[in-house]
Order: C-alpha cells, then structure tokens, then sequence
C-alpha cells in the first residue's frame, strides 16, 4: 500500500476529524431545525454541546485543545496524568501556565500569540512543566493549528511528550500514528481503485463484526453495502477513482456487517494519490451514528409523547426561567384554569397572577421567592385559587422541579398545576359530614351516658334483687335488693361465689340453671319456697343470658302470686265440688276457634270421659236429643244475633241410652274492642226436677179430677134437676105429639122443641162425663166465653134456687185463651160456686158478674165478681192456701187447686179486694202458645 508517512496521516485524520465534528454540528442545526418544535424552551433541545473529546481521550499521547488565546479548552486523560491534575481542573488553564520556567513561559506565550493569530501553523518547543505536586518535567511540544472549512483558525492542539524517552522524532510520530490507528474509535478504512479494501483499523473490523485478515482483500461494495444502495455508491466511487468529480466530504450511507446488521454510518473521505498524483484509493474515516439516529428517534418520540401527554392530562404543565419571570411553556389547559388564552402568558409573564384571589396571592408570592433563591426544599405551592371573571373560582395546586444543567446550575423551572377544586369541594364536604358525624357521635355519647345513668339508677331501684354472675357462678355485680331472696345469711359480695352463699335446699337448681343458660343462650325460670324471717315464702328466679359469659339473674318475691294461686286452686275444687252437688256444671265456647271447655261436672252431666270426648260444637250436638236439637240451633243463633241471654232445657241421650234433662243458660262474652269472642254458660242436670214436676202434675190431674168428681157431687141435685126437667118436658111433648098424631094434628113444633131439649139433655151429659173423666193436661185454643157459658149451664139450677142474678160482660163474642178446657171450666166453676156460697147468706141482691177483657197483648182476663160478704182482711193471705176453708164441710182445696190449674196453662189467679161489697177474682190466661 502506497500513502503518506504516518504524522501526515495523522494530520489527516485530525482534519477529517474536525470536518466530521463541525458537519456534526451543521447536522444537528438542521436537525433542530427540523423538529416540530412548537414554542418556548420545549423546542430547546438538550444536545450535548461541544466536540465529542472521546477521540483525543483515547490517544496514548498527551494532548491538549486550546482556544486561540492559549486557553486549555481540553485536556485528555493521558495529559492530565502527565501534569498530576484531575482533568477537569486543567479546562479554563492558561496553558502558559504550565510552564515553570520564566523564560520558557515567555517562549511558550510568543509561540501561543504567533499561532493563535494564524502567523504559523505548527510550532515545536522544548518546555519544562510544572506539575500539581510541584515536580517539573520536561517536554517536547508539537503545537498545531485547527483550521475550519474555510482555513481559518479555530484553535489549537498541542501534543506533549515527554523528553526523557530517548526515541527518535520519527520512530515517535510513526508508534504515535500506529497507535492511533489502532486505539481510535472510529473506523478507518482504505479502498483502492480496485474497490478492495486494502486497511482497515481494529475498531473497523469490530464494526464489520470480521477478522481484519478477512476482510482486507474483499470487495468492499459487494460485502459491506447493502443491495439497496450498492451500485449507487459504487458508480459514484468509480467516478471518483476516475477523477470524474470530486470527492463528498461528508454523507451518511447504511453499511452491512458480516453477520447481515444493517449500520448507518456518516463518512467522510479523502482521495489517496500516488508519488505522480495518480487516484490510488480512497481513505474513509466513518463514525457508526446507528446508534445516534436511535437516541434522535427516542427524543423526537419522546417530544412527540410529552406534547400528547402536555395537552392531554388534567393538569397543566409549565416551563419558566429559574427565575420564574419568563414563561416559556404553558399547556393548553391553562385556558380552562385562568379562562385566559395561552398567548397571553407569553405575551405578559406576569398576567396570570392577576386572577389570583388577592387572599391567596402573598402566599403565593412568598413561596415562589423561596424558590427563586434557591431554596427548593418543598416542591409544593401554597394552594391558591383563580377566580374567573363571572365571579366562579376554581381551586388550584402546584408543584414545582428544578431544571439543573451540568454544572449544576438551575436553569429552569418546570411545574405541574393541578385543578383540585373537585378534592376541595369533597373534602370540605367530608369536614361538613365529619363534623355532622363527630356531633351525632357527641349527642349519642351524652345520650348513651344518660341511658347508662338512667339504666344503673334502674339497677338499684328495681324491686327485685338483680344478680350478674359468670358461668362459674362468681357475682360480678348485684343491685343489693332484697339479698334474702337467695340468702340464708352471709353477704352477698362481687368476687364470691354464689353457690357458697345459697341455702342448701336452692343450690341445686341454681347451678343447673346457670349452666344450661350458659350453653343453651336460652332465658329460663324456677319458683322455690324459702324460710324468710321465720315466714315461709315464694320467690321466683328468671336466668338468662346476659353479655358474653355473663347471666343475668333477677329473683322476685312471688308469694302473693303463689298463695293466691293455692287459694285459687282451693276456690277451683270447692266450686267443682259445689258444682258437682248442684250438678252445675260451666262451660265456654270460644267462638273465635270454635273450641269448647267444659268443667268436670259437665262431663259428668253428659257421661262422657274428658280424656277421649272431643269437645267441639257437633260433638255436643251428637249428645242431644234429636228432637231438641233445633231447638239449641235456634237459640243459639238468636243468642248470637241478638245478643240476648238465653235460657233452654233440652234431653241429652247418655252413652248408655238414658235420657236426660239439661238446663242451658248462656250469654255473650265480648273482648276490650267490643268484639263477641266467646259464649259462657251452665248446664245443670234438671232431670229430678222434671220427673218432679211431672210427677206433680200428674197427681194435680187427679186431684182436678177427684175435685170435679166432688164438684159433681156437690151438684147431684142441680143436675139431676137440669135432666130431669128436659126430659119431663120431653115425655110430656111426647104424650102431646101423640095425641095431636092421633088428631091428625101437626107436630113439627113438638118435635123440634123435643130435638131442642134433647140437645141440652146431650151437653149436660157430655159435660159431666168430661168432669167425670181421668185425663192428663192438654193444652189448646177455646173461645173462654163459650166455657163461662156451659160452666154456668151446670149451676143453673142452684143459681135460680138461691135467686142470683148473673151478668156476663164482654166487649166481644170471642176471646180465645190457650189453657188447658177442662181445667179451666173446673177453675171456673170452683169461683161461681164459692160466690154462690158467699152470697147464700146476704139477703138480697145476689149478683154474680162476670167480665172477659184483654189485659195486654198476650193475656185475657176473667173477673168473677160477687155481691156476699167479702174476704177478710185477715183472711186474704190464706185463700190460697190448702185446706184452709170457712165453711163447714169445705175442703178448703178449692181455691189452691184453682191456682195450681191455671198457673200449669201458662196464667195467674189472684184475688183483687172488694171487701165491703162481696168478692173478686181475676183469671189470667195466655191467649196464644208461648213461643208463638
Ligand atoms: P172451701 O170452699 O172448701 O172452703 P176454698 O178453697 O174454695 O175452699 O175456699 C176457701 C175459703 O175462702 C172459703 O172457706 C171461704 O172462707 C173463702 N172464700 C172463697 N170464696 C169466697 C167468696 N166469694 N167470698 C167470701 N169468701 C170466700
């Protein structure tokens, strides 16, 4: 390979160097250029200013860049360690300064002066340095100028070494360049006219990702481009070779490694000639920007990403000076929070702090001084409000950061406010409703404290004694009441176990109590009788779960209770008792469920067993007599409907087939709201009544009978004169029809006068044989009129005999009773004859009257009056009583049976005083069936 001797190529490479840093730089110009950047110090990218050092910092040699004044711009790593200096303590040194002796310090600033104003463009000198720990060493400085595009002077570059090393100047710039080449992380390449690659550097071939061994030789156009770009960049690489045009200094193209990676990589090349000039190649130096392009990519997406989320989120973002008096960014909500346009921040820096509430303003201020001096210990503003022009505020939060540079200096200031007015409202809500919350709880707490109070006062003034114990049986409090309820004696202490102080007798159920309420949970109670001051008596415990392991024990003095329902019970058997004497029994019927009680004596009445009688309704149907069981239908429901008592007998066929008797008497039971809920009544066996009273009937038939018999005898005489008289005057019309027969003469009127007399003759007869007749009561319907009538057809005779006049007054010719015929007609004639009997004795004006009248609704009245001598005073009293008489030869039945007869059809016999002017009875008797 034909080139330069190794320091031009250095040189070389110094200069593509240069013209790749400031093409690097006109790049990124274009390239911020480019980015969308929309105002303010967003669009200010954070590039990395500066050249890039890495390549001098690699270099094995000292060296150092200064400014055209001779100040040290940079130093690389092996200068500073030459010098015994950090490396950043060398930047701003006058390099001058380094010199230790005067005289070469003088030298060093003359040869500074010449090429800084551009009058040489490399100087060599030997100096002798001083370094930080005060050591000298002495050096070989290689001055060279750094020229731009334009030739002109951009700095300097000084390469030091040091002149202990006895090397010879070539040898030393030829191990420089060799090291160069090798260290220098960029990718030097030469490629001949042939296209081949005829060098190559380490770091090139680790870019190519191949063994230089491999490389050197190859096609670099066929191997390293990719098919896209090939043939475009070999026709221009031809063109070259052939001096067609002239070379690009700077491009970028995407190469291809060995193991396919595609690479961007920016060149920049320089033609290779020979001794006569002739294009023998191209010297590349190529720098992998892949990387670089991937990091602008990641920043633009980055920009792209904050500008999304800047005018996205709900707060807004903000970029200021660190001074905080130029805004340089504000994100759109600004507009929805100040109700100001976005503009209008930028246009006055300070607008915005006119819609701060003028109460949250000095705050305000206070804070963001703190942080304009520096102090940016809180990140947080004050909260603050902005109030809009219709009056509305919204409530506001900031936060601030920091913006640091390299050197650490802040240089600017980014923030995030937040709307937080919602927060504000909800949390003075929640302070309303904690507030609400903390007086309720208050009013609840005082409450609960009054009901403690109001509790424990309750406690102890309750009149039973009130034990807690635990399940164990240890008392935990007590109210102090009444102790002897569970005491025989010893005191009743918290802390001592209840079982130690109850009597013997007692402390069986308690313990058992407290235990199975313990397990169960379930409230229990016992009575027990205890010796109490000498006295005996009841009390009652009630066990029952109380807080958790806790019973609560409460013993009342239940002795009256209980005596009462010992006397209760007594009461209970003396009224069955009595009940069964009197064979009274009770019953209920609860209408409301349809169930019956019935107390033991009903049981007995009817002759049913209380354990297998069902006791319903229809149950106590089936045991009544058919024929009665309408009856009891009937008065029930008229009980029912019209809520009157109602009283019945009715039979009963007992198991055996026996009938009884029963009287019911029944009334309605109604409830506190006035509602008929039950019906209560007796049943008593009447029975022996009834056969009594049947009995007694019978014998007052026979006695009627037996008195109408003496009645009958009594009137022989009348009677036989009232038959003979008819049929006397019937022989003798006989004889007259005879003999007019015999004449030839008519007898019409003698036979119907015979037919007349035969007729009276016939009702007399039927009369006395119904007197003479044994019947039993028979109840019916009779005009009484007609048995005044025929009653005074039998005395007739007597009553002409002893001259009485008779008078029979009725207002009509029918009034009909409901009795018994006979008997009645006895009653009757039992009066006419005792008024006959009265008046015998008086002299004149015998006067026997007679009067019929309705007397109410359902009644007739008889009145039999005489004109004989009256009842005395004294005497009145025992009319009716048997056997008691005036006369001689009376019986003294007369009236008593009277009675008796008209009291069993249903009437009323009394005797109405007429004392001075002879006597009266008056006769009651219904006029229709009772239950008509
Ligand atoms: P007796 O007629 O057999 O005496 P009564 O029982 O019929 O029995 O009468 C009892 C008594 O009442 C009579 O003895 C008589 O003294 C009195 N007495 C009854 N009717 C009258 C009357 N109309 N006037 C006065 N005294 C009467």
């Amino acid at each position: 390979m034909s080139h330069a001797k190794t320091s031009e190529l250095l040189d070389e490479v110094t200069r593509l160097r240069r013209r790749v840093g400031e093409l690097e730089q006109k790049h990124r110009r274009i390239d911020a250029a480019e980015t969308p950047v929309t105002k303010g110090p967003v669009g200010v990218t954070s590039y990395q200013t500066g050249r890039d050092h890495s390549l001098l910092d690699a270099l094995p040699c000292a060296v150092c860049e200064c400014d055209l004044s001779g100040t040290i711009l940079f130093a690389n790593t092996t200068f500073a360690e030459l010098h015994g200096y950090p490396q950043v303590e060398l930047t701003g040194r006058y390099y001058a300064d380094l010199v230790a002796d005067e005289r070469d310090r003088a030298a060093c600033r003359a040869a500074l002066e010449q090429l800084g104003a551009g009058k040489i463009s490399s100087h060599t000198q030997e100096l002798v340095h001083c370094r930080q720990d005060g050591k000298r060493v002495s050096v070989e400085v290689k001055w060279q100028c750094q020229r731009d595009a334009s030739d002109a002077v951009t700095g300097l570059l000084a390469v030091v070494n040091e002149v202990s090393k006895t090397v010879t100047g070539g040898e030393q710039e030829i191990d420089l360049a060799g090291q160069y080449f090798r260290l220098v992380r960029e990718m030097i390449l030469v490629i001949d006219a042939e296209q081949k690659i005829t060098l190559i550097n380490p770091h090139g071939c680790r870019l190519l990702e191949a063994e230089e061994s491999v490389i050197l030789g190859m096609n670099w156009f066929d191997h390293f481009l990719p098919v896209s770009n090939r043939e475009e960049v070999r026709t221009l690489f031809d063109q070259l070779m052939h001096g067609e045009n002239r070379p690009v200094e700077f491009f970028e193209n995407d190469i291809q490694t060995a193991t396919g990676k595609v690479k961007r990589v920016a060149w920049h090349n320089s033609i290779l000639r020979d001794d006569t000039d002739n294009i023998i190649g191209v010297l590349s130096v190529g720098i992998d920007i892949t990387e670089r392009l991937e990091d602008q990519q990641a920043l633009r997406e980055s920009r792209q990403i904050f500008q999304q989320i800047s005018e996205h989120v709900n707060e807004l973002l903000w970029v200021s000076s660190a001074d905080l008096q130029k805004v340089y960014y504000v994100s759109p909500k600004y507009e929805d929070f100040w109700g100001q346009p976005c503009q209008s921040i930028y246009d006055d820096p300070h607008l915005w702090m006119e819609r701060i509430h003028p109460d949250d303003r000095e705050r305000l201020l206070q804070s963001m001084n703190r942080k304009i001096q520096g102090d940016f210990s809180e990140t947080e503003f004050p909260q603050f409000r902005v109030v809009h022009p219709d009056g509305s505020f919204r409530w506001l939060e900031a936060r601030s950061f920091p913006v640091y540079n390299e050197q650490q200096e802040v240089t600017r200031m980014v923030g995030i406010i937040e709307d937080i007015t919602q927060r504000k409202q909800d949390e003075d809500a929640i302070l309303r409703e904690n507030e609400e919350l903390e007086a309720r709880v208050r009013r609840r707490t005082a409450e609960l404290a009054r009901k403690t109070a109001q509790l424990k006062a309750l406690f102890q003034g309750l009149p039973d004694l009130v034990l807690v114990v635990d399940r164990r049986g240890e008392i935990i409090n007590f109210n102090n009441r009444h102790p002897e309820y569970v005491l025989s004696d010893g005191d009743l202490t918290s802390g001592n176990k209840l079982w130690d102080l109850l009597p013997e007798e007692i402390r069986l159920p308690f313990t058992e109590a407290i235990q199975r309420v313990h397990i169960d949970r379930r409230r229990e109670s016992f009575d027990y009788p205890l010796i109490i001051k000498g006295q005996q008596r009841w009390c009652r415990a009630r066990v029952q779960p109380y807080l958790q392991d806790e019973i609560l024990i409460i013993v009342e003095d239940i002795s009256e209770q209980k005596f009462a329902e010992i006397e209760l019970n007594r009461t209970h058997e003396k009224l069955s008792e009595a009940q069964r004497q009197a064979h009274i029994g009770s019953w209920e019927w609860n209408l409301i469920d349809d169930t019956l009680w019935w107390s033991d004596e009903v049981f007995r009445i009817f002759g049913v067993n209380p354990d297998s009688f069902a006791l319903t309704y229809p149950a106590f149907l089936a045991t009544v007599h058919p024929e009665d069981r309408a009856l009891i239908d009937r008065s029930v429901a008229q009980t029912l409907e019209y809520d009157l008592p109602c009283s019945i007998e009715h039979r009963i066929i007992l198991p055996d087939g026996a009938i009884r008797y029963v009287h019911e008497r029944g009334f309605l039971k109604r409830n506190a709201a006035g509602e008929v809920v039950s019906m209560h009544g007796s049943a008593q066996d009447v029975t022996e009544r009834y056969e009594t009273a049947h009995k007694t009937q019978e014998y007052r038939d026979s006695l009627a009978h037996a008195s109408r018999l003496a009645v009958m005898g009594e009137l022989t005489a009348g009677i036989s004169h009232e038959l003979n008289q008819p049929l006397t005057a019937i022989a003798n019309y006989s004889s007259a029809m005879k003999t007019r027969i015999e004449q030839g003469q008519d007898v019409s009127d003698l036979v119907q006068r015979i037919e007349a007399l035969s007729h009276r003759s016939g009702d007399i007869v039927r009369r006395l044989k119904s007197m003479a007749e044994k019947r039993p009561q028979e109840l019916m319907r009779f005009n009484i009129l007609d048995s005044i009538r025929s009653t005074l057809q039998l005395i007739e005779y007597e009553l002409r005999q002893k001259q009485i006049d008779v008078q029979l007054v009725s207002e009509s010719r029918m009034s009909v009773v409901y009795a018994d015929r006979v008997q009645i007609e006895q009653v009757l004639s039992n009066l006419f004859l005792n008024a006959m009997d009265a008046m015998s004795e008086i002299p004149v004006s015998r006067k026997l009257t007679i009067e019929v009248a309705p007397a109410g609704e359902f009644m007739v009245r008889v009145t039999v009056s005489d004109t004989g001598p009256g009842v005395p005073d004294e005497f009145v009293g025992q009319l009716f009583t048997p056997f008691t008489t005036t006369k001689e030869g009376g019986l003294g039945i007369g009236l008593s049976l009277s009675r008796s007869l008209v009291e069993a059809s249903g009437g009323k016999i009394c005797f109405s005083s007429k004392s001075d002017s002879g006597a009266s009875f008056d006769v009651f008797l219904p006029c229709r069936k009772m239950d008509e």
